[in-house]
């Protein structure tokens, strides 16, 4: 009885088109190169349900989320794609060659090439021959506020991640000889994470980038396993990147 009164409410509200056109513009954005944007972000989820994710007019979306079965929505890369979608904040996410700001000093439009040369990544530095680009209105204590890597996101957005497309790999423990790539979804799950965790923050304050970096690690273990099979092996300290893999 209760299992059928649960079920006939879902069913309602899923035939509100209030609930599925967002009216607040709510909303998560791909940008750069679309179809490539929009593997990344399927690549979150879990094989079986990655036809769920759909895009319209750029704009991603679930095509029915209240029907998805509890467990899936506990997926971390599930979770991390609705709180973005639902949030009153919005993002965008990229794969690009070319990364666009603001300056957070000046207000003036930035844009900024991402890396195209082998082993060009420093994700912690946030240097400008980095392959990934990460803008939050929340801004980066750890860098000056000039600083490319503390640019604010596009206007219009209250967060902005663009990844460069390529291979992103770090040298073995046992050898430098030896190159490990990381499975590209560890990369833009922890890049996502680590946004969105900055930009929502604790009653929209926002949180430090430190601390947004270190529950990315910590959440993308988990999020490697669901979808993975396999536990991250750290994409926030990559150092290598390859834009011809
Ligand atoms: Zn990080």
């Amino acid at each position: 009885m209760w299992t059928r009164w649960r079920i006939s409410i879902r069913v309602f509200v899923n035939d509100n088109p209030i609930h599925y056109f967002d009216p607040d513009g709510q909303e998560l954005q791909v940008g750069g190169v679309v179809n490539l944007s929009i593997k990344d972000l399927i690549s979150l989820i879990p094989g079986k349900y990655r036809s769920e994710l759909v895009v319209q007019d750029g704009k991603v979306q679930f095509k029915n989320y209240n029907s998805l079965p509890d467990e899936v929505k506990k997926y971390k890369g599930v979770a991390l794609l609705q709180t973005m979608i639902s949030s009153e904040k919005r993002y965008k996410y990229a794969v690009s060659e070319i990364a666009e700001g603001k300056n957070r000093v000046t207000g003036q439009p930035q844009a900024h090439k991402l890396a195209v040369e082998k082993e060009a990544l420093e994700p912690r530095d946030a240097n400008p021959q980095n392959a990934i680009r990460n803008l939050s209105k929340t801004e980066r204590t750890d860098l000056p506020t000039g600083h490319e890597g503390n640019d604010l996101p596009e206007e219009g957005f209250d967060g902005a991640v663009f990844i460069r497309a390529g291979t992103f790999n770090r040298p073995h423990q046992a050898s430098d000889d030896l190159i490990m790539d990381y499975p590209r979804n560890n990369v833009v799950y922890h890049e996502l994470f680590e946004n969105a965790s900055r930009t929502e923050g604790d009653g929209g304050k926002g949180r430090d980038y430190q601390d947004a970096h270190n529950r990315a690690g910590a959440n993308g273990n988990q999020f490697s396993k669901e979808v993975n099979g396999t536990r991250d092996l750290n994409s926030g300290s990559a150092n290598g990147f390859d834009p011809q893999k």
